[in-house]
């Protein structure tokens, strides 16, 4: 017999979530996290249905619910008009709430679901015997070597494990570059709002307690380093702007898409980001990462925890789910690339057919992730 279960590398968002729902049925699990401490990057903020009802089935979903923010919809806007609207209503809500939070109250459910969790403990490697793995742990200067029946990769989007695997790791085009702050505010509404500029995006979302966060597309060859440069971009870009606390610095990211060529192979499956790789911009990686997590609990309960090959239909499902995340994210990003003459008033056309009383419901269905 193995010494455990199943090993999870990595208690990020969507190793910490798979975890409560394994051991809730009765696994023997062990989750390794290389951090001793929380992870305090600002990251994910939006919590869409298919997620929220994995939060559900980890026992997290109330706690989230009571800290995060529900939005009442979402507006599309350019040059001061209002192109489109959506209305995400009760059924289908969307919550905002920061990653830090987000993990810091499936954290909570982790150390009460039975879990054995180390912290500090990196998965420096894995040999598949056949009949079990054997995972390599380092902790403290020591490295120990624990089996599993399952080893799953968690490990986020530069996996150590994927790579170690061989794995494929196959790029999507389309890039960009985009700068980001929370800054705080008055708390006016619960309305989404995107601004698809001629010079480029512009996206605010309400947070809870009254905090905003701003996203700005940056201009080629314009990096938003400086709070006064993020500033400024958003003025020319809308004609106000808010207002930056003199600590407030923003953070840059590029995006870029990716998906594994695998999920399964032989005893590990990989998950989350270590699977698939979603641009931020339609915030629907970590949500996409809990399905991911939801499914394998779900597969896993029927038995195939020793007949790994069974997971073939999972693998199937989740890598489809992964490229229409990420074909909508593409979609996203290329309504605010910066635009002019015929392709801006297309665009412009485009939001408000999608906008429109005909397409609205639709519409909603995609940026709130039905299906996925
Ligand atoms: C700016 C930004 C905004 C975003 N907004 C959204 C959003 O609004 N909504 C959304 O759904 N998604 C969003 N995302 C994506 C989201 O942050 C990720 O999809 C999510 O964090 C993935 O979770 P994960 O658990 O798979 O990986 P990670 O969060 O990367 O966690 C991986 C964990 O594994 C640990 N680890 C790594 N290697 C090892 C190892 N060898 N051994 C042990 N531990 C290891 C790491 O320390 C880490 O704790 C955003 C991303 C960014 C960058």
């Amino acid at each position: 017999m193995p010494d455990r279960d199943v090993i999870v590398a990595g208690a990020g968002p969507v190793g910490a979530l798979l975890a409560c729902l394994l051991a809730a049925q009765g696994f023997d699990v062990l989750v390794c996290e290389r951090h001793s401490g929380p992870d305090a990057r600002s990251r994910a903020i939006g919590i869409h249905p298919p997620g929220l009802a994995a939060l559900d089935a980890a026992g997290v979903g109330d706690a989230v619910r009571r800290e995060g923010l529900t939005l009442d919809g979402g507006e599309v806007q350019s040059r001061g008009r209002t192109l489109a609207r959506v209305d995400f209503g009760r059924q289908r809500p969307v919550l905002t709430l920061a990653q830090h939070r987000t993990q810091a109250l499936l954290a909570g459910r982790l150390a009460e679901s039975g879990a054995t969790v180390l912290r500090g403990a990196e998965v420096t490697g894995f040999e598949d015997r056949g009949d079990r793995v054997g995972v390599l742990i380092a902790r403290h200067g020591t490295e120990h070597d624990i089996t599993a029946a399952l080893l799953v990769a968690a490990d986020g989007v530069r996996s150590r494990l994927r790579h170690a695997a061989g794995i494929g790791w196959r790029s999507r085009r389309g890039r960009a570059r985009y700068a980001m702050a929370d800054l705080p505010g008055r708390g006016d509404d619960a309305i989404a709002r995107v601004h698809c500029e001629p010079a480029g995006l512009v996206e605010s979302f309400p947070l809870p307690g009254g905090a905003r966060r701003w996203v700005v597309r940056e201009r080629a060859g314009a990096p938003l380093r400086s709070a006064a440069a993020f500033q400024a971009e958003i003025l020319a870009r809308l004609g106000a702007a808010p207002a930056m606390p003199s600590n407030a610095r923003p953070s840059r990211f590029g995006v870029s898409q990716h998906t594994a060529a695998r999920m399964v192979q032989g005893r590990l499956v990989l998950i989350g980001d270590a699977a698939h790789e979603t641009s931020p911009i339609g915030g629907q990686g970590m949500n996409l990462g809990w399905v991911d997590a939801l499914r394998l609990a779900e597969a896993l309960g029927t038995q195939t925890l020793h007949r790994p090959g069974a997971l073939q239909r999972f693998q199937g499902e989740r890598l489809a789910a992964a490229r229409v995340a990420q074909r909508r994210a593409a979609f996203y990003m290329s309504m605010g690339a910066p635009a002019t003459g015929a392709a801006l008033s297309g665009r412009d056309a485009l939001i408000r057919l999608l906008g429109s009383p005909v397409l609205r419901g639709r519409s909603a269905d995609l940026v709130t992730m039905r299906g996925l």
